[in-house]
């Protein structure tokens, strides 16, 4: 059982240089039932990658040409949220966290069981299931108000408070912050920020991004670190976060 579509077939990528594991990853995954797609170098897997829609990809973070965690990045920047899976050599923490923070949704340790990969790859197909039939959800009935700690923002009026007071912000502000509430805990990069606030026709850059977050926070007295609403996620974007 996959998902909640039942037996669909889904189109899986599979970005692994070797190549009796990715024979293996392929054999396996194949029974969920999938199609899979064997890329086995960065430069070609990228291009694949970008070329049509996934129901999911496996990442392997050591390649030849362009290595997993840039790959990520890459396909994150340029694409929607296509759920991807690493896979790592090194049980290292900050493999962990740079792979997590790089838009990938899960890893695995190399050497892994098939068992493993197989239960981690429909946890991944039944939670895209799950986002894509919430977002249309969503998209018919969003709350009208979002509150975050001491944080409350109203998408009707247009005004948001910090624990009681108002915060006065100008629209794109507004539009930023409320795209924030939404999605605690996510990092984007200021290339999302621009495609899902600005709009994908808008002619932005990243310093766009930078300057109205800079003002929002000042707004949202994120001066001090340990109050802050949006956190810089260094080399990649921003996270919004209530502190505990
Ligand atoms: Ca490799």
């Amino acid at each position: 059982m996959v998902g909640t579509t039942g037996h669909a077939t889904r189109d899986i990528l599979v970005i692994e240089d070797e190549r009796d594991i990715a024979e293996l990853i392929a054999l396996h995954l194949s029974d969920l039932p999938a199609n899979i797609t064997l890329a086995n170098d960065g430069p070609g897997g990228l291009q694949l990658a970008l070329r049509r829609p996934w129901d999911a990809i496996v990442l392997d973070i050591r390649l030849p040409g362009l290595n997993g965690l840039d790959l990520c990045r890459e396909v994150r920047a340029q694409t929607s949220h296509v759920p991807i899976l690493m896979l790592t050599a090194r049980s290292g923490e900050l493999d962990r966290v740079l792979g997590l923070e790089l838009g990938a949704d899960d890893y695995l340790v190399k050497p892994f069981s098939v068992l493993e990969l197989q239960a981690r790859v429909k946890a991944l197909l039944r939670r895209a299931g799950v986002s894509a039939a919430r977002a249309a959800e969503a998209a018919a009935e969003r709350p009208s108000s979002i509150e975050q700690g001491h944080l409350r923002v109203d998408r009707v009026q247009r005004r948001a408070w910090l624990a009681g007071a108002e915060i006065v912000l100008t629209p794109r502000e507004f539009d930023l912050l409320w795209h924030f509430v939404q999605h605690p805990g996510r990092v984007f990069t200021r290339t999302e920020l621009l495609a899902d606030v600005w709009g994908h026709g808008h002619d932005g850059y990243d310093h766009t991004v930078n300057s109205h977050i800079n003002r929002l926070r000042s707004k949202l007295g994120d001066e001090r670190e340990e109050a802050a609403f949006i956190h810089t996620v260094w080399g990649v974007g921003y996270r919004f976060e209530v502190a505990a």
